[in-house]
Parts: structure tokens; sequence; C-alpha cells
């Protein structure tokens, strides 16, 4: 008997005792290969002693100051490593406690921006089909999947949702990936264009989509008409890189490698690597001073908004992906990952695409690798290879999805950047066990 309220009342899930380098290991002694850092969060692994040196030190230092009375050493610092490593005119950093908050903070700052600019007729957001942006009700708004929105519809506001930057299904035979990149931005402009630019607050979007469809990275040249389109406008651009941020993808920032730089970005994550709680809304001078010159006060704010003990975890994170080289080696190994998972199942028959960026890989699953048919939805193949993976001692994260009508099943990894050679072997192995098993 349990009073813990899981994710999923008829499961039962075994208990994690231990944390070793990539490894988890259960209350039987079972040993679990994390290929996916649980949801692409535990970048560093299970046992940093740097991590957990800098919580300790902090908790013995002091452990929480309220941010109406007080910052804190460990925030400054935070604040201070991150701006130094952003791209652009980033300038302010808004610590919260997680993804769905720093997108909510996002969403509720680019409004209040446009307040105090004297224009309050802004009030609706763009973003796309194929996104996932969090589960409180401005960023469930905001995302696409639809079966996550449905029960909440109603109590959802109103958000237009335009298509991804989907090449494996979007692009047509005949067109190149410059025009398709192109042909999706637009789909942009023709939806300002229809609600009217000056009602339009900020066009919102992950630069590598995560949770709803697997690693997916836009092609070249995407976020560049996307960047020019929301400058024409006056509209703002979100970047939400809580999933694909903090070296994921090889860079700190997902975007450095689309060339662009956000008005307002997004990270969590893979910022406390697992070890604390914490998110961060980073935004531009500009949008900064337009409330400290303005009104004087964002009208937001939780409890634990820049706590301490997850500020100082998060900075000792935040050192080791910059000065530690950790997110080189996200980009290196990530190419390792790439190349293996090529070689394993560049021809598998239900493996239609392999994609990704640095140590966030996504495999799409298919009925017919040839016409690209999906797999039936009530097959629910992403849960019978979740299942599988796991019985064979490796952690990873496939998802199913509906985008236009169209299931998908998806599995996607985000290891430790940690990851030895030898480990990213044991990954495939156990992987090609779980789609024998379950495909
Ligand atoms: N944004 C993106 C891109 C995400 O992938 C997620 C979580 O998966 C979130 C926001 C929400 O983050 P959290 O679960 O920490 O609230």
């Amino acid at each position: 008997m349990t009073h813990v309220f899981p994710r999923h009342s008829r499961a039962r899930m075994p208990i994690a005792v231990r944390g070793e380098g990539a490894y988890i290991f259960d209350a039987d002694g079972k040993q679990y290969l994390d290929g996916s850092g649980g949801a692409a969060v535990s970048c560093l692994g299970h046992s940093d002693p740097d991590v957990i040196a800098a919580i300790k030190q902090q908790a013995d230092r002091i452990p929480f100051a309220h941010t109406g009375f007080f910052s804190s050493e460990p925030a400054e610092r935070l604040a201070d490593r991150l701006i130094a490593h952003a791209p652009g005119t980033l300038d302010r950093v808004y610590l919260v406690s997680g993804g769905s908050e720093a997108v909510e903070a996002a969403l509720k700052l680019a409004r209040q921006y446009f307040l105090e600019r004297g224009e309050p007729q802004r009030t609706r957001f763009i973003a796309r089909r194929q996104s996932y942006h969090g589960n409180t009700l401005g960023a469930l708004a905001t995302g696409g999947n639809e079966w996550r929105r449905a029960p909440f519809a109603p109590m959802l506001i109103e958000t237009s949702h335009i298509s991804p930057c989907y090449e494996y299904r979007g692009r047509a035979a005949d067109e190149t990936q410059e025009a398709y990149g192109l042909r999706v931005a637009d789909e942009l402009e023709t939806e300002l264009q229809r609600i009217g630019p000056d009602n339009v607050i900020a066009f919102v979007a992950e630069p590598v989509v995560g949770a709803t469809a697997g690693a997916v990275p836009a092609v070249p040249g995407y976020f560049k008409r996307v960047r020019e389109i929301c400058d024409r406008h006056g509209i703002l651009l979100i970047l939400d890189e809580v999933m694909c941020g903090m070296g994921r993808t090889g860079t700190l920032f997902a975007c450095e490698q689309d060339g662009i730089t956000p008005d307002i970005v997004t990270v969590a994550k893979g910022l406390g690597a697992g070890y604390q709680p914490i998110g961060a809304m980073l935004c531009t001078a500009e949008i900064y001073d337009a409330i400290a010159q303005g009104s004087g006060f964002f009208q937001h704010g939780h409890t634990y908004i820049g706590h301490p003990i997850a500020c100082a975890a998060a900075d000792a994170v935040v050192q080791k992906l910059t000065e530690g080289g950790l997110t080189e080696r996200s980009a290196r190994m990530g190419a390792v990952l790439d190349e293996a998972l090529r070689d394993a199942f560049g021809q598998h028959p239900n493996v239609g695409d392999i994609r990704g960026r640095g140590m966030f890989r996504g495999l799409e699953l298919v009925a017919d690798r040839e016409t690209k048919t999906p797999f039936a939805p009530e097959q629910a193949v992403h849960k019978a290879v979740k299942a599988a993976a796991f019985e064979a001692g490796l952690i990873c994260y496939p998802m199913g999805g509906t985008i236009d009508g169209q299931t998908g099943d998806h599995v996607l990894l985000a290891p430790p950047f940690i990851l030895t050679e030898a480990q990213i072997g044991e990954l495939v192995d156990k992987l090609d066990t779980a789609f024998r098993a379950a495909l």
C-alpha cells in the first residue's frame, strides 16, 4: 500500500535507491542504463560530486531566503554565468522551479512588456501543433499536444497553432530543404495577417522539438525566416529550450545552431540536471527595461523562485557544461551515438527516421518504412518499446502522438553527456533487444 499519488495509477514503479554515473539502481538491485536522462534531465548522470558538494555547501550556509527580501550569492552567480554564455542581447535571468513555470513566466512577461509599452490589445500567442510547453494552463494552451490539452480545453487561452517544421513528414519529394523551411515559416506570416499582427504578443517554439516528436530540429533557414517575420511585425520570439537547452544539442543554447537569438528563452531540465528542481527564463535588456522603467514590478512570482540551493546546484552544473567541457562532449558523443544508431537501425524496417543533435536523438517508428505508414494507435507501440527496454535495463523515452490526424511513435534518447563509447554500445544493444521484443 502506498500513499504516493503516482503518474500512472495502475503501474507499479520500482523504487529507485541509488544512482551511479549513467546508471540507476532499484530496491531489488536491478541496474538501468539511463538512456534518456529520465525526460532529458540528467545530463551529468546521477552522482556528480561537484554538484552534490555545491548543494551541501549552500545548505550549510543558508538554504532559503525569500526573494521578496533578499537575493542570494548562488542566484547572482548563476545569472551572471548564464548571461555570460547566452547568445545575443539576453541580459536578465528570472529563476523559477521548473519548465512549465519558466514558460508561464515567459508568457506573462511578454504580455506585460506590451502593457508597459501601451499596447494592451496584444493578447494572442502563436505556437506550433507539434510542441509541448508544459502542463500549467498557460503553457498547456501554447503547446500542441492534443491528448494533454483536450480535458482542459475550455480553460485554455485562445492560441493559434501553425505547422511544425517536421521535415520527415512535411517536406514534399520535389521540395528542397530550404523551400520547405520557408514555406512552413511563412505560415506564421499568414496567421499574423489572419488575426492581425497588432493583436499578437509572441511566437513560441522549441528549437528542437522534444516530447511530442522525438528530437526534431528545424531545417536550416527556418528560424531565420521566423525571426525576420517576428521583427517585421514587432512581435516577440519566445524559444522554449526547457528540453533542448543546456548543452543537450551540443551547444549551451540550441538556438545557437540556428543562428538566431530570441527575445525570451526558457530553460529547465538540464539546468539542474536532476539534482535540484530549477528552471529559468532569460530575456533581453529591452524587455527588462520596459518593466524596470515602467511599473517597476513584474506581476508574477512564486515562493520558491531563485531558491539558493537550487541555484547553487545549477551554477555548478552550468560551470561543468561551459568551463568543464561537457557541452562539447555532448556534441562529440552525440555524433558517436548518431553513428551507432544509424549502424544498428539505419535499415530497420520499422525505423523511418533517425534525427537530432548532440545527445538528443529521436527515432520515428513506422509500420512501413517505404511508405512511412505509422503503426495503428491501438497497437501502442511506443508503450511496448518502453516496457521492453525497461525490462532489458534501459530507460528510454518513447512517446506517441497525433499531429494533423497522423499518429506517430517515437523513441527519444537523451543520455547523460558523460556516457562512454562502451555505454553507447550498451544503449544500442538494449534498444535492439527492446525492438526485437516489441516490434
Ligand atoms: N517545455 C518543454 C519543451 C518541455 O519539454 C517540458 C517538459 O517536458 C516543459 C516545457 C515543462 O517542463 P516541466 O515538466 O519541468 O514543467
